[in-house]
């Protein structure tokens, strides 16, 4: 059995709203004073010599603000306020920098609330979860109970609710599946397959792009806010069973690393597309690793206007932009005819099989 780290996310009723404001607020209070530190000791004058760089580390960090807790009357467990100077140091590492942004606990401009524990400090009791001190009623939609709890966090969205993250370690089990496929993302269809499996593009949301529509003429904030998050929602869930299929079916999964810069006219923005694609990806690669199955990614030039029967390019494939009407075309080579993406995704299959067998994946 392999292990694999995963995390979990479940929703937390929101009775428990004013005891995690209350301690994201102080999680802010300790975060901004390690901000204040860094930021104010950054360099340290030296008689004579100027001043000299000075990096203050997580540890010294949690040895100058260990009375804050005690002081401010906090109700937060010091190994929570260890983490979040922890965490502290490590976005300081990885920008490069003293100061971070603040952390703002009301406005409308409020950091989104974050709560983090380590490994232990969590646990699963009496249908329940505990950490310092309190109970804590989820939506467990993952049987919570089967599984060992590692470090985690509090979060909140931007309607305020909040969820639990833990993360997990589970056992990954081989791919039933045998099948190879081969997928094209594109504008049309979210994602086509090379067997005509197709994610389409969102049906399941255009209802609600309407009332959104609406919300947005009317200013209505809180209201757009709960249809941004259905709609964030649903693309994920569609998106997930798609993925979840294919991983059953397939031991061979390949994708074509398209680019959204290369579509970027079109009426769509591009951000969502980027977030369809990226997750579709990101769940593939996580899935497939959880099945033991191979997820490739292949660079996609030319698939679409390439013959997958006989791998010429004739005359009158879909080329280019102009080309993006063509939804189906026949190739004056061989006569084969053609869907456009399921014929992509054909060869985005192959180009799969080429990496694997170590050659460079070129048509
Ligand atoms: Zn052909």
């Amino acid at each position: 059995m392999i292990k694999q780290t995963k995390t979990l996310k479940v929703r937390v009723k929101d009775k428990h709203q004013p005891i995690l404001n209350r301690m994201a607020f102080e999680v802010n209070q300790i975060w901004n004073a390690a901000n204040e530190e860094t930021s104010l000791w950054c360099w340290i004058p030296i008689p004579e010599v100027g001043f000299i760089r000075n990096t203050i580390s997580a540890f010294d960090l949690q040895k100058q603000l260990k009375g804050i807790r005690a002081e401010r009357d906090f109700i937060i467990p010091s190994h929570t306020m260890q983490e979040t100077i922890a965490e502290h140091a490590r976005k300081r590492k990885q920008h490069k920098k003293d100061k971070l942004k603040w952390r703002t606990s009301g406005g409308s401009r409020r950091s989104l609330g974050w709560i983090p524990f380590k490994k232990g400090q969590l646990k699963f009791k009496n249908g329940h979860c505990w950490f310092a001190g309190t109970y804590y009623s989820v939506w467990d939609s993952y049987g919570l109970s089967h599984y060992d709890f590692r470090s985690g966090s509090f979060s909140q969205d931007a309607r305020g609710r909040w969820s639990l993250n833990i993360v997990v370690e589970i056992e990954t089990q081989a791919s039933k599946g045998t099948g190879q496929i081969g997928i094209d993302l594109g504008l049309k269809t979210t994602a086509t397959c090379s067997d005509g499996t197709v994610l389409k593009r969102q049906d399941c949301y255009r209802k609600s792009e309407a009332t959104l529509a609406k919300a947005q003429r009317a200013r209505k904030k809180k209201q757009i806010k709960t249809i941004h998050a259905k709609i964030k929602h649903q693309r994920a869930d569609a998106i997930h069973k798609f993925t979840h299929q294919l991983v059953n079916k397939n031991n061979l999964i390949v994708v074509g690393n398209v680019s959204s810069n290369a579509l970027a006219k079109t009426k769509r923005a591009k951000s969502v597309l980027d977030a369809g694609w990226s997750m579709l990806k990101t769940q593939l690669d996580y899935k497939s690793k959880g099945m033991r199955s191979v997820f490739v990614e292949v660079n996609e030039a030319y698939t679409t206007q390439t013959c997958s029967c006989c791998g010429c390019i004739s005359h009158n494939s879909p080329r280019g932009r102009a080309g993006l009407e063509i939804r189906e075309w026949s190739c004056a080579e061989c006569g084969t005819t053609h869907d456009r993406d399921i014929n992509a995704a054909k060869n985005i299959l192959r180009l799969g099989h080429q990496t694997l067998a170590g050659g460079i994946p070129s048509l």
